[in-house]
């Protein structure tokens, strides 16, 4: 099963077709309130945590994009955008505008450098012209990592986060299930999750993929690899019982694995954060041999 968005009116239309599901499958982002909620979870979790240093940096970008998307909101009509063939805020329906760029300089002038590494970074980052920075955010924004400083990424990713999750949070569409099994990319940008969540209490245990990029929410079935939607011999693993709320589904077919983070046993739990806070199951995943398929936007491969 895939997920497409199309109109809400054309949903009305289509009120007695039968491939509409009942459950939700498809959360937009309210950008006004999930930073401020990651921020606050950054800081909770590095009181107590080995990677206490990196986790309040992240904070701090965060709480800087919580004041972007607060102060310097977009608004844009998207109506055009939905349509059969792409995922309505992919580079292939809605070519990149230079707007995320006013989100850079906010923060980059903006931040308190808590390091000489990262104090660099933001100096190299301000040296670039503007066509160097939208073709920097091209190359994250097609997958291709490794073709961008990891500090670098971290910043534009950022940027460019905000400025997606707003445009997601203004869609009037409705999203309808597929017959397909391609459900490993956002439908909304087709970026890749950052994990899966298992929502807190009102949706009876349903699981969600999240998106690295417009913060969307997407329905896919569980004791299932996210990648290859193989369902047999998927194995789990949890540091202890203390944070077994966050473990790592791995796929025996391809290798790979996601997270899996479940707010019915801890309600604080917030993906990206918690994403990061738990690094260390992440490294014991990999050293079983499985690779992860998902990506933080805090924590870009060098
Ligand atoms: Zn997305
Ligand atoms: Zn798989």
């Amino acid at each position: 099963m895939s997920i497409k968005i199309i109109p809400q009116k054309q949903l009305e239309q289509q009120a007695s077709n039968s491939v509409i599901r009942q459950i939700p499958l498809l959360f937009f982002p309210s950008p006004q309130n999930i930073y401020v909620h990651r921020a606050k979870r950054l800081k909770t979790l590095a009181t107590n945590n080995q990677f206490n240093d990196y986790l309040s940096f992240c904070a701090q970008i965060v709480e800087l994009q919580a004041n972007l998307a607060k102060q310097n909101s977009v608004n844009v009509d998207l109506s055009h955008l939905l349509n059969d063939k792409y995922p309505p805020l992919s580079l292939n329906n809605l070519p990149l505008s230079n707007v995320w760029q006013e989100y850079l300089n906010n923060l980059l002038s903006s931040i308190t450098a808590t390091t000489e590494q990262i104090a660099l970074v933001i100096e190299q980052l301000k040296q670039n012209t503007a066509q160097q920075l939208h073709d920097k955010a091209l190359h994250l924004l097609n997958g291709k990592f490794d073709c961008v400083d990891g500090n670098e990424a971290l910043f534009i990713w950022s940027s460019l986060s905000v400025y997606y999750s707003q445009l997601a949070s203004q869609i009037k569409g409705k999203a309808i299930a597929e017959s397909t099994d391609k459900n490993c990319l956002c439908p909304v940008c087709n970026s890749m999750p950052v994990a899966s969540i298992i929502q807190l209490g009102s949706n009876n245990g349903l699981r969600y993929l999240h998106c690295s990029l417009c913060e969307s929410e997407w329905y896919v079935p569980r004791i299932k690899c996210t990648t290859c939607d193989n369902m047999k011999d998927i194995q789990y693993f949890s540091l202890d019982v203390e944070l077994s709320a966050t473990k790592t589904e791995c796929c025996d077919a391809c290798h790979s694995y996601l997270k899996i983070l479940d707010q019915d046993k801890d309600p604080h739990i917030e993906i990206i954060a918690d994403d990061i806070a738990s690094l260390i199951l992440d490294i014991k995943t990999e050293e079983e041999g499985f690779a992860k398929s998902g990506m933080n936007p805090f924590i870009f491969a060098q």
